[in-house]
């Protein structure tokens, strides 16, 4: 089918309000952390499943590749089209319905362009918690999280994205729905296929709803600011705080001191929590069943115990919502500190919990010969998850070819230790030629003949994970 006809049918499927103009259009073309500017024939914005299956079944037949996009905060450009006659962006923005909150079941059910943030205040109305919780959850979507298989800071305790998920529809390249709403806790009847759209990155199918597990809401939550001796204290402060609170811990986020001061140097009424400066930090969080004394208590105990055992060597507790979100707020501003430092090369990566110090250490060795530079590491350390960004010297830029060598350098280490050059963000297009680089040729053929079976045409978000068959 000639693509004008395909765009045309299209059009009359979405109507006016499924398809978005060209003054509006740039939002849609360029990535999160504008990597990429991309181009496509069409931003279309279907409002059902129905819809969904309709374009995608005319994509299909005419070989228009389909861009899903849902919030479009993703970190690898997965969301961004790149031909401007033969891609559309397909938007979920417009499915943003919450069918379900069941208080019985302790689920959700949701379209996929729904605010995480929306989904999460759905669950608190009910009494329960939808613990999936991002710095992007003010705008990222249901869909987007599933596909990308998002983390963020509450993994430790929860799981990620993938770990939370009882049922998906999807509609697949044929236009056919795979619909599995049902929400079941067990159901063994044979291959689990929701798990291969969930991390896909929209590359098998466009998820359209999905349930969700809930829990209970916490009846309390501790906070606490911690400075720590080295992050081989860190690792043992937060195993302890497992531990000792039955599970409780629900966040443990590392800061190196340099991670710190970028935040303290760039931004307006930032506040170091501390008296005095030091080189690692802990950022805990204890949520659970026991009430506000109690819970107060455990954490207190805690902290004397680890005070007294050296590892932690200065330390605050917030002691109302405000000091908790002025805590939080000086993690999640990282990324803006370190924009204001210069263009940094940035990775997000996983090491066997037990190996970090270790990796921190050689890593180190190995990186700095290559190029000066600042290191600011911080993330996820109850998940082995770090965001290890190097900063450039002051005034400077990394030459390109230069970041690819301290790049390079990095990921053939950690894939020396058993690590993931990719924890949380996942591949899109910006990590491409690492998959191809550091997968097993094994898994990379499965992947494929996957992706050959259910998307025989290959139009589901050409060229993220894999190249293009054309490239
Ligand atoms: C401030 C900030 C903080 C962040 N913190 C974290 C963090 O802690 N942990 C973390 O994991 N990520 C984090 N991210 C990255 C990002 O928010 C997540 O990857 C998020 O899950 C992406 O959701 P989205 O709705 O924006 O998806 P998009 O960016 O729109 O899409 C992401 C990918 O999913 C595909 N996709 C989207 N919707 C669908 C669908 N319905 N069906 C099939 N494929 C689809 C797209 O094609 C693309 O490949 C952060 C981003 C920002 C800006």
């Amino acid at each position: 089918m000639d693509p004008s006809i395909a765009l045309n049918r299209i059009a009359d499927i979405v109507g006016d309000r499924g398809i978005i103009g060209p003054s509006d259009a740039a939002a849609y073309l360029v990535d999160h952390r504008a990597l990429y500017s991309g181009a496509a024939a069409a931003i279309v914005a279907p409002a059902s499943t129905d819809e969904v299956a309709a374009v995608l079944r005319i994509c299909n037949e005419a070989c228009i590749g389909v861009v899903p996009q849902a919030g479009n905060t993703g970190y690898c450009g997965g969301a961004t089209p790149f031909d401007a006659e033969r891609q559309i962006v397909l938007s979920l923005a417009r499915m943003r319905q919450i069918h379900r909150v069941d208080p019985v079941g302790f689920t959700l059910t949701a379209d996929a362009g729904v605010i995480l943030a929306d989904a999460q205040a759905a669950a608190e109305h009910e009494g329960l918690l939808l613990p999936l919780s991002l710095g992007s959850e003010g705008s990222c979507r249901i869909g987007g999280n599933l596909s990308t298989n998002a983390g963020g800071l509450n993994v430790v305790r929860y799981g990620m994205a993938r770990d939370l998920v009882l049922g998906l529809e999807v509609v697949l390249p044929s236009g056919d729905v795979l619909s599995d709403l049902k929400g079941l806790r067990k159901d063994n009847t044979g291959y689990d296929l929701k798990q291969l759209f969930i991390g896909a990155e929209g590359t098998l199918g466009v998820i359209t709803a999905a349930v969700l597990k809930l829990f209970a809401q916490p009846r309390s939550v501790q906070t606490a600011w911690l400075a720590v001796t080295d992050v081989d204290a860190a690792n043992a402060v937060v195993g302890l705080a497992r531990r000792s609170t039955g599970d409780m811990l629900v966040s443990a986020e590392y800061l190196s001191r340099t991670s710190l001061a970028l935040v303290l140097e760039h931004l307006d009424g930032a506040r170091d929590p501390l008296a005095v400066a030091h080189e690692h930090y802990l950022l805990i969080e204890l949520a659970g069943p026991l009430d506000e004394l109690q819970s107060r208590a455990l954490l207190e105990r805690l902290l004397e115990e680890e005070l007294a055992a050296g590892r932690v060597v200065d330390g605050a507790i917030a002691e109302s919502n405000a000091q908790r979100d002025a805590l939080w707020a000086l993690r999640e501003s990282i990324p803006e500190g370190e924009r204001h430092a210069g263009q940094c090369v940035k990775h997000d990566i996983s090491i066997p919990i037990a190996e970090i110090p270790a990796f921190l250490d050689e890593a180190r060795r190995r990186l700095m010969p290559i190029a000066a530079h600042r290191l600011s590491v911080f993330g996820h350390l109850g998940d082995g998850n770090l965001h290890y960004n190097l900063v450039p010297p002051a005034g400077e830029a990394f030459a390109p070819e230069t970041a690819a060598a301290l790049t390079g350098m990095l990921y053939d280490y950690i894939d020396e230790i058993g690590g993931s050059f990719s924890a949380e963000h996942g591949i899109g297009i910006f990590r491409r030629d690492e998959l191809a680089r550091y997968k097993s040729p094994l898994s990379l053929e499965i992947m494929r003949s996957i992706k050959a079976t259910l998307d025989p045409h290959g139009i589901m978000n050409p060229g993220k994970l894999f190249d293009a068959p054309d490239a």
